[in-house]
């Protein structure tokens, strides 16, 4: 057997197909893939320090990206063969202004902030893996489904390398503006479906599977290699202590997987003496994986979950026509693809999965905001979990806890602008619908006449 490979998640299963397979789905039982290294065949880093060395060749691309300059531990692909924009320059910065909103003990709650990829989201870290993959095997056309951020990538990645054509499956109306400028702008074919996400993500399956064309979706498992790579940076940024927590907001649970494999393989590779427990948060308007996962029990039972409970769960939804609906859009999911992925992730670190309301979410981003970073609603969830978690006493006001920030502010400026809005009307058309009743840490404009003597009078009121 090749010393890289995909094998099905399920251990009673474990096919396995080539690297260059594209059907990104096992081929005896339909269940999802792992990329698979046989380390005993590659090179395996001595230490995490030694990644450190890298810093000092950021004129190789390679060694510059943040994903690819811990390429020993993602090695489906030769050197040559990487298609990297950049991606991965991304920072944990400390946030005691929202630790104190969390009732964290200030120094213990670190931001990861990975609006500062090139497409403003954590979707690039997963997109250079995927493009890398798309050349290995020599792809023209690469599709997804998207809530907007991985269409955004995906539009970024195809301009910016020239080697595809873009073309994105979107809900209508489901997509927040920054995001769909992003697709407009870098000429991807946009393609509105009239339906949701969970509507467009089966279709581009049955599209691409006729047509052949790639799938980015993270139902590739080569895009979840990429995004391991953000755990890498959080460790080498924290001086390779393990932190307590990681808490992430969930979706399509992409990125809870790709976590979970990450500081398993680091184990077992004996480079990390334990791993983090794993928090995933989601939208109370979108919340299949907490229903299943914390209020119905279901677990991974070594690759045998019990599929009758999702079943039931997926009929009910059906039946009584309920459609996600939250005003975090890159998490209105119901069906998330990962499912079974991010159950492992989470019994093998001791997973809690929470729901937060769409009211919490945006409080917790106007304090994101104030304490200094600029994240989307979705984003935020993490930290509206967080601050639940606390409450309850599951995390420790002295555990040292990072959340992640998935995606930039600028990516949905209406939900800001709206919780923002002096104007009741804005705030209802937006946000009332929502359930959301008041801004809690509004900074609404100052209204005042064009006259010199108001505004500075307008000025030494407000300030
Ligand atoms: C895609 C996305 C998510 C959800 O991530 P999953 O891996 O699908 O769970 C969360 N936040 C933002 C900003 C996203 O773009
Ligand atoms: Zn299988």
């Amino acid at each position: 057997m090749d010393a890289v490979y995909q094998r099905c998640i399920h251990p009673h299963c474990a096919a396995t197909c080539a690297v260059e397979e594209t059907s990104f789905v096992c081929p005896r039982c339909g269940g999802l893939l792992d990329v698979v290294y046989d380390w005993d065949r590659l090179p395996v880093p001595t230490s995490l320090r030694a990644f450190e060395a890298k810093w000092a060749e950021r004129t190789n691309p390679l060694s510059f990206s943040g994903v690819w300059r811990f390429r020993e531990l993602l090695p489906f692909a030769s050197p040559e063969k990487i298609l990297t924009i950049g991606e991965g320059q991304t920072i944990l910065q400390r946030a005691d202004i929202v630790a104190n909103y969390a009732n964290m003990m200030p120094g213990n709650l670190f931001l990861q902030y990975e609006g500062m990829n090139p497409s403003g989201s954590f979707k690039d870290n997963g997109m250079t893996a995927a493009f890398t993959h798309a050349r290995l095997v020599g792809a023209r056309r690469a599709a997804c489904a998207s809530t907007g951020n991985t269409s955004s990538s995906l539009a970024v990645f195809c301009a910016a390398t020239g080697l595809m054509r873009a073309i994105i499956f979107i809900g209508s109306g489901k997509i927040a503006y920054g995001k769909l400028a992003q697709g407009l702008d870098h000429g991807a074919l946009t393609v509105q479906i009239a339906g949701d996400f969970d509507d467009a993500m089966q279709r581009v399956q049955q599209v691409s599977r006729r047509l052949g064309i790639y799938l980015v979706n993270s139902i590739n498992p080569f895009r979840l290699e990429g995004q391991k790579t953000i755990m890498y940076r959080i460790l080498e940024a924290l001086n390779w202590e393990v932190p307590d927590w990681i808490v992430v907001p969930g979706g399509n649970l992409g990125n809870v997987s790709a976590f979970g494999k990450a500081f398993f393989e680091l184990r077992d590779l004996g480079l990390l003496p334990r791993v983090p427990r794993l928090a995933v948060i989601n939208a109370a308007g979108a919340n299949t994986f907490y229903n299943l996962y914390e209020q119905q029990g279901l677990r991974w039972q070594e690759g045998k979950p019990n599929t009758a409970v999702s079943e039931s769960y997926y009929r009910k939804l059906e039946a009584d026509q309920i459609r996600a609906s939250t005003i975090a859009s890159a998490i209105e999911i119901n069906h998330p693809v990962n499912l079974n992925k991010a159950l492992r992730a989470l019994e093998r670190c001791g997973g809690v999965v929470r729901e937060v309301p769409d009211q919490e979410i945006l409080d917790a981003k106007a304090k994101v905001g104030a304490g200094g970073l600029g994240c989307e609603p979705a984003s935020a969830a993490s930290v509206a979990g967080l601050r639940r978690l606390r409450q309850e006493g599951v995390i420790g006001a002295e555990e040292r806890v990072v959340c992640v920030l998935t995606g930039h502010q600028l990516k949905d400026p209406t939900a800001t602008v709206a919780y923002h809005s002096a104007d009741q009307k804005t705030f209802d058309q937006v946000l009332g619908q929502r359930g959301v009743k008041r801004a809690t840490f509004a900074n609404r404009a100052v209204q005042v006449a064009n006259d010199l003597d108001e505004i500075i009078k307008a000025i030494e009121v407000y300030s």
